[in-house]
């Protein structure tokens, strides 16, 4: 099997996060303010790390805002 190693892809990481006054307007659930960090990988391997912070929804972890 050959792997061709064309592979770019994002990982989020949700460094810390805090309840925060909002509702999901996907699923309705709490919304709290997350430190978030993204990286973007080629080959599984970091090359660019973003942090901002944004208000994400705890259960289904849709961003509702990010903020720089
Ligand atoms: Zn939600």
């Amino acid at each position: 099997m050959v792997v061709f190693c064309f592979l770019v892809d994002q990982k989020r990481v949700v460094q810390g996060s805090k309840p925060a006054a909002g509702i999901c307007s996907r699923c309705g659930s709490g919304a709290s303010v997350a430190d978030m960090k993204t990286a973007t990988r080629f080959c599984y391997v970091p090359f660019y790390w973003k942090s901002y912070r944004a208000i994400i929804c705890t259960f289904c972890g849709a961003v509702l805002r990010s903020y720089r």
